[in-house]
């Protein structure tokens, strides 16, 4: 059976061309890049390069950039770094009710320390709206964390206006890129962000690195304890071939971003509007215009998620939902809960992401198989309009 892998959302193959980059950083050149010998200085060639090129790509200085293990390293790092090291001067942390679980447990375990967090809620499309957090403000406030794009619905989060806000009161602003970084153009000084956190396994890169950027004169506290690598903001040998595969990744999204977006837009388009034609009763969730090119999360009435999920899985057809089970979550969505869904449609949820090996053949075998599927399920079970 051929698969179709539409869950790049969760994760990305790794580009051919990003192996190729890799390979020679595992037993020829790995040398560990603090060493000051030969061995050690070839490696850090690569990760000093890679470390500009990152800057370069986010218009960000190279001292700017902290290599990470991902996503989730650098958003905890984020979060509890800057509310350590702003003790004494304030307590209070503004987030958002749809950031991702790394972003949203670190606060929650800050709370529990006695440090007060807002969670600003959204309105039915998932986005922020920038006066809350202004009103969210306290003269406690230390840090504003909100993401660029979330990874369940797509809506992008107006950040430079809330970067605004948060910059005329002199309050740290970090968001969370893992699903923008290599896949839409930004720059920090436009998003008026003071710390970024992305990941390389998001953009056909490998997993298990991660990149942070701060500010230069942004107060940070360290997150990991021991070496003084990267400045003494973050221990542990580089993970070097990681790293190279990350220069890679991002040398490719510079070449191919573009063309990526208008296929992935296109075809995204081309799944909501035959979906929610050819289907009845379906909701769109998330932003109609602003969202993620590629996130496509619709509700289907009187069908169950996991189900759903299921048979899909066995035509070949892997998607995700924000249903009440799945491998990564054990209730109902957040994201979905936090838009005022009602709990059948959170249950009838399927969420398609799609990246740049999907083919439109690919869209053209869900387009067949799905609907019929839903209408199969949605004959079993009648709840009331
Ligand atoms: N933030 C968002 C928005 C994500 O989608 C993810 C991964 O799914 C993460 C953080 C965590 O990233 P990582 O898997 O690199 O730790």
């Amino acid at each position: 059976m051929k698969r179709i892998y539409l869950d790049y959302a969760s994760t990305t193959p790794a580009d051919p061309e990003v192996i190729r980059e890799m390979l020679p950083y595992f037993s020829g050149i790995y040398g560990n890049p603090s060493s000051v010998h030969a061995f050690g200085r070839e490696a850090r060639k690569v990760v000093d390069s890679v470390r500009e090129k990152v800057a370069r790509f986010i218009g960000a200085k190279p001292h700017e950039i902290v290599f990470t293990s991902g996503g989730t390293e650098s958003d905890n790092t984020a979060v509890k770094g800057i509310t350590y090291a702003a003790r004494g001067q304030g307590d209070h942390i503004i987030t958002s009710s749809i950031e991702h679980r790394a972003v949203l447990n670190p606060a929650g375990f800050l709370e529990r320390q006695g440090f007060p967090v807002t969670r600003v809620p959204v309105d039915s499309t998932g986005m922020v709206d920038p006066d809350a957090v202004l009103k969210a403000i306290t003269p406690k406030t230390i840090l504003i964390s909100i993401m660029h794009a979330n990874n369940e619905i797509g809506t992008m989060q107006p950040l430079a206006e809330i970067g605004a806000i948060a910059h005329e009161r002199g309050i740290p602003f970090h968001t969370d890129a893992v699903q923008t970084f290599g896949h839409i153009p930004f720059n920090v000084d436009e998003l008026k962000v003071d710390l970024l956190s992305a990941s390389a396994h998001k953009l056909y890169g490998p997993k298990g690195v991660g990149i942070m950027y701060i500010r230069s004169g942004t107060k940070i506290g360290r997150f990991m304890h021991g070496g003084a690598q990267e400045k003494g903001r973050r221990a542990s040998t580089h993970n070097v071939p990681g790293i190279a595969g990350l220069g890679k990744a991002i040398e490719i999204a510079e070449r191919d971003m573009q063309s990526e977006m208008r296929t992935l837009t296109a075809f995204q388009d081309k799944l909501i509007s035959n979906i929610v034609g050819s289907i009845k009763r379906t909701k769109l969730n998330g932003h109609p215009e602003k969202r993620l090119p590629g996130n496509v999360n619709i509700s289907f009435r009187n069908v169950q998620g996991e189900r759903l999920l299921k048979s899909l899985d066995e035509a070949g057809i892997a998607c995700s939902t924000g249903s009440a089970c799945n491998a990564s979550n054990t209730g109902p969505s957040h994201v979905l809960t936090a838009i005022g869904l009602p709990l059948d449609l959170i249950s009838g949820s399927l969420r398609i992401t799609l990246g740049k090996y999907v083919k439109e053949e690919e869209i053209d075998c869900v387009l067949d198989i799905l609907p019929r599927l839903v209408r199969k399920m949605s004959s079993f079970v009648e709840y009331p309009e």
